[in-house]
């Protein structure tokens, strides 16, 4: 006899930040956005990385990024908040996050961090981000 069963299992668990991570979750917590910059190629990312995403060269070094940046994409999810993709002038990658401004946000709008007055080193240690003067 077919039928249905729903239980739900708990399963926590802890992710080791590694070390880019540590690097970056470091950054927030003193108000600071860290990216990583590789050495043969020069090209940089945010969030950092261990290694060169491009040239797979394991010689990067961590870098301050500045807090403005462009809205990618965004989108209005669940209660109508608005989550905006922003990439960061000379950095591949970016970050989600919310969006903080009035109404809706515009494609290739300048944006920048608001980091929480209180930081414990996670990215919610950014409040969202805002349009930039
Ligand atoms: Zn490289």
């Amino acid at each position: 006899m077919a039928g249905e069963f729903r239980h739900s299992i708990e399963n926590p668990y802890e992710y080791p930040a590694g070390f880019a991570l540590s690097v970056f979750l470091e950054g927030l917590r003193n108000g600071v956005l860290r990216g990583s910059r590789c050495r043969a190629c020069s090209r940089s990312y945010v969030p950092p990385f261990a290694f060169c995403p491009h040239c797979i060269d394991g010689k990067v070094e961590h870098v301050e990024v500045t807090n403005e940046g462009r809205v990618v994409t965004w989108t209005r999810y669940g209660g109508g908040e608005v989550l905006a993709f922003v990439s960061f002038d000379g950095f591949g990658g970016g970050l989600l996050h919310r969006y903080l401004g009035e109404g809706d946000p515009r494609e290739g709008m300048r944006v920048r961090v608001r980091f929480r007055q209180k930081r414990v080193g996670s990215i919610l240690d950014i409040e969202g981000f805002e349009p930039a003067p």
